[in-house]
């Protein structure tokens, strides 16, 4: 019988050649979860960008370097958390999944949540915070108010959600820095408490 890591290592791999839906056809590389498989935070982006493509890893791109400032400013590092994607290869025709992209792929991401065993489920943007929210079967708030639930926490039965604006958002709206820093700053006293 293999051991968890074996399992998640085993998962990786098999995500690693899915050709579950035609985003196969135009990626270079499906980007593997990476971080810290035995860490109970777990933080899901949306998808890969053009770099990640080419790279094959998380947050590599201009996202990434943000992504990175974020954390630096929030005293927490990548190896505090699992990472993973809500869509594994890169999206060509729209920034959002397609309905047949997200059936397709989410299941990974299911068996993601099965394997590590989150204690928190950190959503990256609007996107993977819908799955979390349609996950748990959590009412999600109508229209654009969903915004208020980032930066907040949601506590579950089993999970403790804290969902985050995406990096991405800052490349789009600078202005958005400073509540940002805020909230991720927020990470710190997870890690601490966990
Ligand atoms: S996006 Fe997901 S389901 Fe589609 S090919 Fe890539 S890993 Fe498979």
């Amino acid at each position: 019988m293999l051991s968890n890591a074996q399992n998640i290592h085993q998962l990786h791999k098999e995500i690693a050649k899915c050709t579950r839906c035609p985003l196969h056809l135009t990626r270079i590389k499906a980007v593997l979860p990476e971080g810290n498989t035995s860490s109970k935070l777990m933080m899901i982006a949306q998808s890969p960008g053009k770099v990640e493509n080419s790279t094959g890893r998380m947050f590599t791109g201009p996202s990434g370097k943000i992504f990175d400032e974020l954390l630096n400013e929030a005293g927490v590092s990548r190896s505090d958390f699992y990472l993973t994607n809500l869509i594994k290869c890169m999206l060509v025709k729209s920034r959002d999944p397609s309905r047949e992209q997200w059936d397709a792929c989410t299941p990974w991401l299911i068996r993601e949540i099965e394997l590590i065993k989150p204690k928190v489920i950190i959503p990256l943007g609007f996107q993977a915070t819908k799955f979390v929210l349609r996950y748990l079967g959590i009412p999600r708030p109508p229209g654009k108010s969903y915004r208020i639930l980032f930066g907040n926490f949601i506590k579950t039965e089993k999970y403790l959600i804290f969902p985050l604006r995406h990096p991405t958002a800052l490349l789009f709206d600078p202005g958005k820095r400073e509540v940002m820093t805020e909230n991720y700053k927020k990470l710190k006293r997870l890690k601490v408490e966990r």
